[in-house]
């Protein structure tokens, strides 16, 4: 019997948190990160900004500043207010 494992959460770091529901998967996160963090999922229906390495996330904030969706927020501040 095949069992599907539910997926982890892909969408934060330490640091930041995405709302894939308003990224339009332009990539532009993506080329901002020095650190490789990010990547593109493109399955089917499901395209849009993934979190592939969040151990190596620093905290740089590049990732925020080139989003113009404003999908990509810093769990810092929010967590501060
Ligand atoms: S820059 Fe924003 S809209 Fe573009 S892929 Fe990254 S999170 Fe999505
Ligand atoms: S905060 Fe910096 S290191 Fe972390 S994902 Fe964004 S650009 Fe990469």
């Amino acid at each position: 019997m095949h069992l599907r494992m539910p997926l982890p959460r892909h969408n934060q770091t330490e640091f930041i948190q995405i709302d894939i529901r308003s990224c339009i998967a332009c990539g532009q996160c993506v080329a901002a990160c020095s650190r490789n963090v990010l990547g593109l999922l493109s399955i089917l229906r499901h395209r849009h900004v993934h979190v592939d390495h969040p151990d190596r996330c620093k905290g740089c904030y590049k990732c925020i500043k080139a989003c113009e969706q404003r999908a990509i927020q810093s769990r810092q501040l929010k967590e501060a207010v």
